[in-house]
């Protein structure tokens, strides 16, 4: 997910993601920013944090969120704050960013890897139903909680993932790295779900100019172990350490960056959706395109399109001047270090047909009217 400008084409280039354009809007507001933390020198846990605390969970609707270093560290410290470790299993998504069950393996816990659904591209909870019931069986490792991934900017199917959840007693947290900012039936991401990690890396749809993350929770208790857990594990004063943590927390100069950026998000997203729509209106009826179900509303981290010859549309899209990128070539079961972890009994199938034919397309919130009309008439004849 960078954002290098795309080469050759027509008038001008296409940037698949533009992170200058939302510069040009508010770097005079950001540079102000900027210089407010250099002036007070509070650089860790200044002022900024706490006040970026407090607009996020006010944003999103969850009591509590905690800021963090990066995205793997707020997967990674909710994982620790939920009691995950030696003997459970956590069930994440086939196809997914590395992350994801990377944070579940540093945890000590084991990532089960279950199926995706083609249309969603999220996780399917038929394929986790019958993950957690093999896992049971099974009898070595006790299922302990599932991450759905909300892979793209789609929030995953939290009702259907939840009812299976119950059933089975175990908790959700939802990696909603790509996802901050979208909404499931009225309830923003950051509420879905029992804890959401999220990520400021830049490109992602709340991005800022570094590493940057958080968790999101309504329960008081977790959000207080979260605290303790980014900061070596911290008492109630400097000199205690009551568990073992991590140092993990966010710059002040990042949360002052992502103070101005949440306060133009709503704005971005709505942009995203009319990007969306206008693609899926142009494309539909030459290449499967997202169709988030009634409800739903996607913060349209990235927009894939699924492509039966993957590496003709591409080559063609580059040589007019659009560019595209993979998300993900290959699933986690086809990892070195991941392809070893227990899979679900009906196999990864949809995951590998996605990591095939998946196809990502400029998308960003400055993705003019005539830019988005050349990628649409640049895909038609690439897939033709
Ligand atoms: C980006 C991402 C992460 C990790 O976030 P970082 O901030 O880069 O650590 C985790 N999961 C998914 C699905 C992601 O896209």
């Amino acid at each position: 997910m960078d954002d290098a400008p795309g080469r050759g084409g027509g008038s001008q280039a296409i940037a698949f993601i533009d992170l200058q354009a939302q510069r040009r809007r508010i770097g005079p507001r950001l540079d102000a920013a900027i210089a407010a933390v250099l002036a007070h020198g509070q650089f860790i846990l200044g002022p900024e944090v706490r006040a970026l605390e407090e607009a996020l969970a006010r944003h999103c609707g969850a009591a509590h969120a905690v800021t963090c270093s990066n995205g793997t560290d707020a997967l990674l410290l909710a994982l620790m704050a939920l009691g995950a470790g030696r003997g459970d299993a956590v069930f994440v998504p086939a196809y997914t960013f590395a992350a994801t069950a990377e944070a579940v393996a540093l945890a000590g816990a084991t990532p089960v890897l279950v199926d995706c659904q083609r249309g969603s591209a999220t996780m399917d909870p038929q394929s986790l139903a019958a993950a957690i019931e093999a896992t049971d069986r099974g009898g070595s490792l006790r299922p302990a909680g599932i991450i759905p991934v909300d892979l793209f900017g789609q929030p995953a199917d939290y009702p259907a993932i939840g009812a299976v959840a119950a059933r089975h007693g175990l908790w959700i947290l939802a990696d909603a790295a790509q996802s901050y900012g979208g909404a499931l039936n009225g309830k923003r991401v950051g509420t879905l779900a029992r804890a959401t990690a999220t990520s400021f890396f830049p490109s992602k749809p709340l991005g800022c100019y570094g590493d940057g993350g958080a968790v999101l929770t309504d329960d008081p208790a977790l959000a207080a172990l979260l605290r303790s857990l980014q900061q070596h594990g911290r008492g109630s004063g400097k000199h205690e350490h009551l568990r073992i943590g991590l140092n993990a927390r966010l710059d002040t100069l990042q949360a002052a960056i992502l103070l101005e950026k949440l306060a133009i998000l709503d704005d971005e997203l709505a942009a995203r959706d009319a990007v969306a729509a206008r693609y899926a209106a142009g494309l539909g009826d030459v290449a499967t395109v997202p169709t988030p179900p009634p409800g739903l509303r996607s913060a349209w981290a990235l927009y894939a399109v699924q492509v039966t010859d993957r590496a003709r549309a591409a080559a063609r899209l580059e040589e007019a001047g659009v560019p595209t990128r993979v998300y993900y070539e290959r699933p986690l079961h086809r990892q070195p270090a991941y392809r070893d972890f227990p899979c679900a009994p009906g196999g990864l199938a949809q995951s590998d047909a996605l990591a095939e034919q998946a196809l990502c397309l400029p998308m960003h919130p400055y993705l003019e009217a005539d830019a988005q009309d050349r990628v649409i008439a640049a895909v038609r004849k690439a897939v033709a």
